[in-house]
Protein backbone atom coordinates (compact mmCIF):
# COMPACT_ATOMS: atom_id res chain seq x y z
CA UNK A 1 0.00 0.00 0.00
CA UNK A 2 2.76 2.67 0.79
CA UNK A 3 4.91 1.49 -2.29
CA UNK A 4 1.93 1.78 -4.07
CA UNK A 5 1.32 5.26 -2.98
CA UNK A 6 5.32 6.20 -3.72
CA UNK A 7 5.16 5.01 -6.98
CA UNK A 8 2.36 7.22 -8.57
CA UNK A 9 3.64 11.02 -8.10
CA UNK A 10 0.07 13.52 -7.87
CA UNK A 11 -0.04 16.02 -10.29
CA UNK A 12 1.02 18.73 -8.23
CA UNK A 13 4.18 17.08 -7.71
CA UNK A 14 4.46 16.21 -11.38
CA UNK A 15 3.78 20.16 -12.06
CA UNK A 16 6.08 20.75 -10.14
CA UNK A 17 9.20 18.21 -11.62
CA UNK A 18 7.79 19.95 -14.61
CA UNK A 19 8.90 23.49 -13.91
CA UNK A 20 12.23 22.63 -11.96
CA UNK A 21 13.24 20.82 -15.79
CA UNK A 22 11.92 23.80 -17.52
CA UNK A 23 14.02 26.50 -15.24
CA UNK A 24 17.14 23.83 -15.45
CA UNK A 25 17.64 24.79 -19.32
CA UNK A 26 16.98 21.32 -20.45
CA UNK A 27 18.03 19.75 -23.68
CA UNK A 28 15.98 18.81 -26.65
CA UNK A 29 15.80 14.91 -24.82
CA UNK A 30 14.73 16.22 -21.44
CA UNK A 31 11.51 18.44 -22.87
CA UNK A 32 10.60 15.00 -24.98
CA UNK A 33 9.98 13.84 -21.76
CA UNK A 34 8.71 16.83 -20.05
CA UNK A 35 5.57 16.71 -22.77
CA UNK A 36 5.33 13.01 -22.50
CA UNK A 37 5.37 13.08 -18.88
CA UNK A 38 2.36 16.42 -18.70
CA UNK A 39 0.07 14.06 -21.45
CA UNK A 40 0.20 11.60 -18.78
CA UNK A 41 -0.76 13.34 -15.93
CA UNK A 42 -3.10 15.60 -18.05
CA UNK A 43 -1.17 18.62 -17.16
CA UNK A 44 -1.78 22.04 -19.51
CA UNK A 45 1.64 22.91 -20.30
CA UNK A 46 0.56 25.91 -22.37
CA UNK A 47 3.15 28.55 -21.19
CA UNK A 48 5.40 26.26 -21.25
CA UNK A 49 5.14 25.26 -24.86
CA UNK A 50 6.19 28.66 -26.34
CA UNK A 51 9.50 27.74 -24.35
CA UNK A 52 10.70 25.40 -27.21
CA UNK A 53 10.18 24.26 -30.11
CA UNK A 54 7.02 22.26 -31.74
CA UNK A 55 9.89 20.06 -34.20
CA UNK A 56 13.09 19.72 -32.76
CA UNK A 57 12.24 20.75 -29.00
CA UNK A 58 15.06 23.09 -28.72
CA UNK A 59 14.56 25.83 -26.12
CA UNK A 60 14.89 28.73 -27.32
CA UNK A 61 16.67 31.65 -26.53
CA UNK A 62 17.83 34.88 -27.96
CA UNK A 63 20.65 32.84 -30.15
CA UNK A 64 18.58 29.93 -31.92
CA UNK A 65 15.53 31.85 -32.45
CA UNK A 66 13.69 35.13 -33.72
CA UNK A 67 10.71 36.80 -32.68
CA UNK A 68 8.69 38.78 -34.35
CA UNK A 69 5.35 40.35 -32.91
CA UNK A 70 2.69 40.97 -36.07
CA UNK A 71 -0.87 41.22 -36.62
CA UNK A 72 -1.64 40.07 -32.30
CA UNK A 73 0.68 36.99 -33.20
CA UNK A 74 3.62 36.12 -31.71
CA UNK A 75 5.83 34.52 -34.52
CA UNK A 76 9.08 32.41 -33.50
CA UNK A 77 11.38 31.12 -35.47
CA UNK A 78 13.59 28.17 -34.63
CA UNK A 79 16.68 28.84 -36.17
CA UNK A 80 17.95 24.98 -35.97
CA UNK A 81 15.45 23.39 -38.35
CA UNK A 82 13.04 26.46 -39.58
CA UNK A 83 10.38 25.50 -37.76
CA UNK A 84 7.53 28.76 -37.44
CA UNK A 85 5.31 28.65 -34.21
CA UNK A 86 2.80 30.86 -34.05
CA UNK A 87 0.77 32.11 -31.03
CA UNK A 88 -1.81 34.58 -30.27
CA UNK A 89 -1.12 37.28 -28.22
CA UNK A 90 -3.69 37.70 -24.87
CA UNK A 91 -5.20 40.95 -24.69
ZN1 LIG B 1 13.34 23.68 -34.09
Amino acid sequence: MINNMKLKSSKPETEKRIEEIFSNSPNPKEIKKVKKLAMSKNIKISDLRKKFCKKCYSLFNSKNSKIKIKKGFKIIKCKKCEYISRYKLKK
